[in-house]
């Protein structure tokens, strides 16, 4: 598997919001390895040779380097994410994995910023835990469900 070691760094981490930074393209290697296919095209194209004249090729080459060149995101779990994120510090002194353990959920002081996460991560294909389930059951399923959703499926394509 390409990325594999990247995507196994985050496999196993569901933020306190609830987002599976598995299914996030920064943490899981995705966002890179389709950087690099995308280069790899343009070259074998020789898009070069016949790009539009306003098209500026080596600066956008220059552009997919610095994105491959870019660290992963270590996950949430691991510090990485929102800086000094007040979803995370809340669930933390509750002592609960994510907020689908709370037991004052109607109290919650985070709930704007919760739900904007939520539907922002959505939106950009992540999975999201909202109920409490067990959590290594449903990684288990959203692994599955990795091997079909775009861009993330490219994780399970044959590597060369
Ligand atoms: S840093 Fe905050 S917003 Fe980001 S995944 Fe963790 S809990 Fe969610
Ligand atoms: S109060 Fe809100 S942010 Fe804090 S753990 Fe409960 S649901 Fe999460």
């Amino acid at each position: 598997m390409l990325e594999a070691k990247a995507f196994e760094n985050v496999k196993n981490q569901i933020g306190f919001c609830g987002i599976w930074c598995g299914s996030c393209v920064v943490g899981n290697g995705v966002l890179r390895e389709l950087t690099k296919r995308y280069e790899e095209i343009l070259k074998g194209y020789g898009l070069e040779e016949w790009a539009p004249k306003d098209f500026d090729f080596k600066e956008f080459m220059k552009g997919l380097a610095s994105i491959q060149a870019m660290p992963s995101c270590q996950g949430c779990l691991k510090g990485d994410g929102k800086p000094n994120c007040e979803i995370r510090a809340c669930a933390s002194n509750k002592s609960i994995a994510d907020c689908s353990e709370c037991n004052q959920p109607t109290a919650c002081k985070n709930i704007e910023t919760l739900q904007k996460m939520r539907t922002g991560a959505r939106q950009a294909n992540l999975l999201v835990k909202t109920e409490n389930v067990d959590r290594q059951e449903l990684i288990d399923k959203w692994t599955a469900e990795l091997k079909s959703i775009w861009p993330c499926c490219i994780l399970f394509l044959p590597g060369k």
